[in-house]
């Protein structure tokens, strides 16, 4: 007779298959498989009793959906399992999310040292209007360690780390970064969003936030603008949800629905562009249009090493320096036609955009030459298409360059 084997408990499973049943198990009312939307604002207690419970925080159930609603905690419960942390919360847009960890974490007189090439409304926050409030911030290349150590003061309460840099794909070495926050009482932030949970946990490696635009690989489908925070540990995540809570930006539960949609292909997706992707650097890299390629899968890499070593796979995100410039790059732009000329990333449909004059907009000339965001750099989300079709695509418009 054989024996039978025990169910094999949530955090024993693999990603892939987390992301399709984590929080999502079959409601009781109807045994629905899909997740319903509970689309309410509000939630009625059976008795006054039973109010003032759950206000009190004696009672578990739902007050109203600004602090918490069923289909917006299955995504939350879904995300935190594969980032490794002790909750997550859902919030309208990346953005949001950002802001929460600044505003969650940061007083007047505080210091934030953050790579230099973060998405650039994130260092306009800080810069723009964190300044006003008396947080001051220093941005440098947090692939180097001693950069940070420089800029490093003794009132530096974060560091914020985006690994791959947006759009260099520079890597920060993130357990470098937690012991160096840990040492000194700061917390180490980290965007995740380049990577997606299926490829790196930064939980795992120190970090105490980790934080996502749920926009792009997790949402995946280039239709719904969202966020997520996920904490190591109770008291990170209790601060969170109280900013949150009194701040608003909450994730709505239709577009929770939506994300948690998405996310159910996110290990497919993300796969299947990084084969894409790490087909398509070589080819680029030998093109004679094209000088340098930034993709953390290349040999040629910097910080290859430290990509296998801090990483699942080298993601779907490309950025490449064209010999000719700006001129070069805009007609690059042009020529493109799968590779549709738009910013974001992380859907299934490649797209392409310039950095100096789209995302990174906002920085000045210094800041990008610092920042190594070239005029000639154009930066490539690779999608899910068919890698003949793609490769055909980026090989007729650098013909035309
Ligand atoms: N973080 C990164 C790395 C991003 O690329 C973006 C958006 O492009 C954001 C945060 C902001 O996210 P959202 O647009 O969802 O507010």
């Amino acid at each position: 007779m054989s024996k039978s084997l025990p169910p094999r408990p949530e955090e024993e499973q693999a990603l892939e298959t987390r992301v399709i049943h984590v929080g999502q198990h079959p409601d009781p009312t109807f045994g629905a498989v899909a997740v319903p939307i509970y689309q309410t604002s509000t939630f009625a207690f059976d008795t006054p009793e039973q109010g003032a419970d759950r206000f009190a925080g004696r009672e578990g159930g739902y007050i109203y959906s600004r602090m918490g609603n069923p289909t917006t905690e299955a995504l939350e419960r879904c995300v935190a399992s594969l980032e490794g942390g002790h909750g997550a919360l859902a919030m309208s847009s990346g953005m949001a999310a950002v802001s929460a960890a600044f505003l969650a974490f940061l007083k007047a007189g505080d210091h934030v040292v953050g790579t230099d090439s973060v998405y650039g409304p994130t260092r306009l926050i800080l810069e723009q209007e964190l300044s006003r409030l008396g947080i001051e911030s220093s941005f440098v290349d947090t692939a180097d360690p001693g950069a940070i150590e420089a800029a490093w003061r003794p009132e530096t309460r974060m560091l914020y780390v985006e690994t791959p840099a947006n759009p260099t794909l520079k890597l920060a070495d993130l357990a470098a970064c937690a012991r160096m926050a840990a040492a000194r009482e700061a917390k180490l932030v980290v965007d995740n969003t380049f990577a997606s949970p299926i490829l790196q946990r930064p939980l795992a490696l120190g970090a105490d936030v980790v934080l996502h635009s749920t926009t792009k690989y997790i949402n995946g489908h280039a239709d719904v603008v969202g966020g997520v925070l996920i904490a190591a540990n109770e008291d990170d995540f209790k601060r969170l949800m109280r900013i949150r809570t009194y701040y608003g930006g909450s994730m709505d539960p239709h577009q929770s629905w939506l994300v948690l949609r998405g996310q159910k292909t996110l290990a497919l997706r993300v796969y299947a562009a990084q084969d894409n992707a790490r087909k398509l650097a070589p080819v680029l890299e030998a093109h004679e249009a094209v000088g340098r390629v930034h993709y953390p899968g290349l040999a040629s890499h910097p910080q290859h090493a430290l990509a296998e070593a801090q990483m699942d796979g080298p993601g779907s995100m490309i950025a490449i320096d064209m010999v000719g410039g700006y001129d070069a790059g805009v007609r690059m732009l042009k020529a493109c036609e799968l590779f549709t000329l738009a910013v974001s990333l992380g859907g299934v449909e490649s797209l392409i955009e310039h950095p100096a004059s789209m995302t990174h907009a906002g920085l000045s000339a210094e800041e990008l030459h610092e920042a190594g965001i070239t005029p000639g750099l154009v930066r490539l989300a690779v999608g899910c298409e068919a890698y003949d079709d793609l490769e055909h695509d980026l090989l007729r418009a650098l013909g035309s360059v």
